[in-house]
């Protein structure tokens, strides 16, 4: 049984990613400049060249791990707060920030993937998010099935998503 508590806890360690845009303006640019020193552009994205984890490119600022697409999304476009960035290519390691954008939070009824959701298909972008919400939202009435529909599955999906039944290979240390 894999433990829930533990996706939740290891993903609140990046919740403190927009800390990152109190540096100084100048270290700012350096990290922006390092990222983009470990690219390869392929077509439109950027793919990370260093350090994986599970297909997301992994960095670190003043010893704090972050995923590389979050620190590229907040340096070029803004803070993230706990949301989750998503990627329009589906490619977990590019990080081109065009490629990048925000989703939202639960209680947003007009959530993007929701008024897509007939066309999205569950992507690791979409499953960490679900996952965050998870974490974020666990003691709400009814959350299992909340999700469920937010994203469009069916309840029984939604709870080996949350158990880690399924999607194995985004939980942590695997
Ligand atoms: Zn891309």
């Amino acid at each position: 049984m894999v433990d829930v508590l533990s996706v939740g806890s290891a993903q609140a360690l990046e919740m403190t990613i927009d800390d990152v845009l109190a540096l100084s303006k100048r270290k700012q640019a350096i990290i922006k400049a390092r990222l983009l020193d470990n690219i390869k552009k392929q077509g439109d994205c950027w793919i990370w060249q260093k350090a994986l984890s599970a297909d997301y490119g992994i960095t670190h600022i003043d010893h704090k791990q972050y995923k590389a697409h979050r620190v590229s999304y907040l340096l070029h476009k803004g803070a993230i707060g706990d949301l989750c960035v998503l990627h329009t290519c589906d490619v977990p390691a590019c990080i081109n920030p065009d490629h990048l954008y925000l989703g939202t939070r639960l209680d947003n009824s007009r959530d993007m993937m929701v008024r897509n959701r007939k066309s999205t298909k569950l992507t690791n972008d979409i499953v960490i998010c679900i996952r965050r919400e998870y974490a974020d939202n666990r003691y709400v009435h009814g959350i299992q099935t909340k999700l469920a529909h937010k994203y469009g599955v069916a309840r029984p999906t939604m709870q080996h998503i949350l158990s880690g039944a399924t999607w194995t290979h985004l939980l942590p240390g695997e």
